[in-house]
C-alpha cells in the first residue's frame, strides 16, 4: 500500500479527537505553521475556519490561496487594523469592540461543532493589546466540542492558556533578515 491509498482511518483512532495548538514567541513561523496543519486538514477534506484577529498582521499571500481551498476552508478577518501604529487613528474603543466581535462569532462558530479545525490567529496579540481579557481566551477553550482542534497563534501566550493547550510550540528568533534591513518579502513575509 503506498502513501496514496492510504486513508486517515489507517493512522489514526476512529474517533477524532481534537487538540489545542499553541504557536508563539518571538521567531517567524507562527501563523504559516498553522497555515501548513490547515493544508494538512483540508487534504482529508476537513472543514477549516481561520479566524484573523489582527487585521493588518500581512496574511496577502495567503488569501490569495485560501479562497482556491473552499469551500473546506472559510476566512474572516475580524480586526480593525493595527492598534496605536501605522496609520492607526481609529478610537480605541473601535478596536475592542471590532475584537470583541471575532470574539463573539470565533466563539459561536467553534462551539457549532461544524468545523474540524478552527484558527485564531494572532488572538495572543490582542490579548497583550489589553483588547482581550485572558478569560476570553478561556472561555473559547471550554467552547471547543471534543472533535474540534483548535489552533492559536500570536507573540505572548499567556500562562494560563499554555497550561491547558496540548502542544504548544515556541519560535525563538535567531536570526531575522529584517534585522539586517532587509525588508518583509512578498511570498516570504507576507
Ligand atoms: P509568519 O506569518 O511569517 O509565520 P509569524 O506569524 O510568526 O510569521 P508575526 O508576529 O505574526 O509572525 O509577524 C508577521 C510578519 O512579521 C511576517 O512578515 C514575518 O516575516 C515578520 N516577522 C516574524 N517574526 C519576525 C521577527 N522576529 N523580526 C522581524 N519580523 C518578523
Ligand atoms: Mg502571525
Amino acid at each position: 500500500m503506498t502513501i496514496e491509498d492510504s486513508t486517515p482511518e489507517d493512522v489514526t483512532s476512529v474517533e477524532p479527537r481534537g487538540l489545542v495548538l499553541v504557536n508563539t514567541g518571538d521567531g517567524k513561523g507562527k501563523t504559516t505553521a498553522a497555515l501548513g496543519t490547515v493544508l494538512r486538514a483540508v487534504g482529508y477534506g476537513h472543514r477549516c475556519l481561520i479566524v484573523q484577529f489582527i487585521k493588518g498582521s500581512w496574511m496577502y499571500g495567503e488569501l490569495k490561496s485560501i479562497r482556491r481551498l473552499e469551500p473546506e476552508v472559510e476566512f474572516h478577518r475580524m480586526g480593525k487594523g493595527f492598534v496605536g501604529i501605522v496609520d492607526d487613528n481609529l478610537p480605541r474603543v473601535e478596536h475592542e469592540k471590532a475584537a470583541r466581535e471575532a470574539l463573539a462569532f470565533a466563539k459561536e462558530k467553534l462551539a457549532s461543532g461544524a468545523y474540524r479545525l478552527v484558527l485564531l490567529d494572532e488572538i495572543f496579540v490582542a490579548v497583550t493589546l489589553g483588547l482581550l481579557a485572558v478569560s476570553d481566551v478561556l472561555d473559547l477553550l471550554d467552547a471547543r466540542p471534543a472533535a474540534t482542534t483548535l489552533i492559536l497563534t500570536g507573540r505572548g501566550a499567556p500562562p494560563e492558556v499554555i497550561e491547558r493547550a496540548d502542544t504548544v510550540t515556541e519560535m525563538r528568533e535567531i536570526k531575522h533578515a529584517f534585522r539586517q534591513g532587509i525588508l518583509a518579502q512578498r511570498g516570504v513575509d507576507f
